[in-house]
């Protein structure tokens, strides 16, 4: 079998915790994949490099995956995103982010299925066109959304939806308020699913968006949107089905894909031994999907399903006594 280079980021926080279970997981998969680790965040501070040091951007690069644990982003001046850096650095374009429910685990809903995708590079959120007066009395917020990038976006959502037998894409916007930059990519959006007849396109404004999604989750099944509508309506998916400790997240572009979980550093409880580590193993399940591993995908999915439904080896965020390492355990028995 050829082996397959996957970068890993073991991150900040709970992060190394959460990267080891995970690979100790793929090692149990034995699916010829071999890591090369790299670092970045606060970790890289600490070392005296950068944020984000050249070597670890020419190590992402040279492979096609990169599994990423959460990472700091120290708050103060001058610091980007980690985040942020790399989805542009590397034109990740589309954030994909399932919330599937798992049964036995306590949430308000059950069968939720929302894949959220979100616009990765542009908008709000991209920390771009920020700017604060000299005397610091005014700050403006510039957003810039292009027809070619929402074009890519919404193209990658509609085949992610034909690909994966979905039904619906539901666009959502705010092109009531925000005419130019929203505007635009409703435009877009309408003109994209007219290519697309077999799939039932639907448009919703964000506000709306978010109360149905509270009262009834079962009438979405794809979402696209934009890079901050994306981030906000993607944890309450997530929230929908359990919470960030289980939702997956993967940065997706021509040739290159980087997956990790949705969730923080959690420095409240890092060093402790009890974070949970499913959302990445998800992502890694995503990752491994992406390499086109499918049925060891589907394996760890469902050793993951069967453990956190079965909820006596989880870990204290699912109610469980379990540490990261007994939990991850028991998941490698099960696959
Ligand atoms: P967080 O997601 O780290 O934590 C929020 C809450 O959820 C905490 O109570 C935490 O203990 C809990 N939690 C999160 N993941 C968990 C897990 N796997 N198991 C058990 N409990 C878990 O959010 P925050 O505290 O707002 O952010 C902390 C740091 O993480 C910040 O520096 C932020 O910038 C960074 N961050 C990074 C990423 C990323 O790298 N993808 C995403 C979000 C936040």
């Amino acid at each position: 079998m050829a082996e397959t280079r996957v970068t890993i980021i073991p991150g900040d926080g709970i992060g190394p915790d959460i990267v080891d279970a995970t690979v100790r997981v793929l090692d149990a998969l034995d699916c010829g994949l071999a890591y090369d680790y790299a670092i970045a965040g606060q970790t890289a501070l600490d070392k005296g490099l950068d944020l984000v040091p050249q070597e670890t951007l020419d190590m992402i690069g040279k492979n096609p995956v990169a599994l990423k644990g959460p990472i700091t982003t120290p708050v103060g001046k001058g610091f980007r995103s980690v985040n942020v850096t790399l989805r542009k650095y590397f034109d990740l374009f589309a954030n994909v982010r399932p919330a599937l429910s798992i049964p036995g685990v306590r949430s308000r809903y059950d069968n939720v299925d929302i894949l959220t995708v979100r616009e990765n590079i542009e908008g709000i959120y991209s920390g771009e066109g920020q700017m604060v007066s000299e005397d610091g009395e005014r700050a403006e917020l510039r957003s810039v959304i292009t027809r070619k990038e929402s074009r890519r976006l919404i193209r990658f959502a509609y085949e992610a939806a034909r690909r994966l037998g979905r039904k619906k894409v539901t666009v959502v916007h705010k092109a009531n308020i925000m005419k130019s930059t929203s505007g635009l990519f409703l435009d877009v959006a309408r003109s994209v699913a007219k290519e697309y007849d077999d799939i039932e396109h639907e448009e919703m404004i964000v506000d709306n968006c978010a109360m149905q999604l509270v009262m009834n989750p079962h009438r979405f099944d794809v979402i696209v949107t934009t890079n901050l509508f994306g981030d906000i309506l993607s944890d309450l998916c997530a929230g929908l089905v359990g919470g960030l400790g289980l939702a997956p997240g993967a940065n997706v572009g021509e040739d290159k894909g980087i997956f990790e979980a949705v969730h923080g550093s959690a420095p409240d409880i890092a060093g402790k031994g009890v974070a949970n580590p499913t959302a990445l193993m998800l992502g890694a399940a995503m990752m491994l999907d992406y390499l086109d591993l499918n049925s060891e995908a589907e394996r760890l999915r469902n050793a993951l399903r069967t453990v956190v439904g079965e909820g006596d080896k989880v870990t204290p965020d699912l109610g469980g006594r379990s540490s990261t390492t007994e939990f991850t355990d028991e998941v490698i028995r099960k696959l």
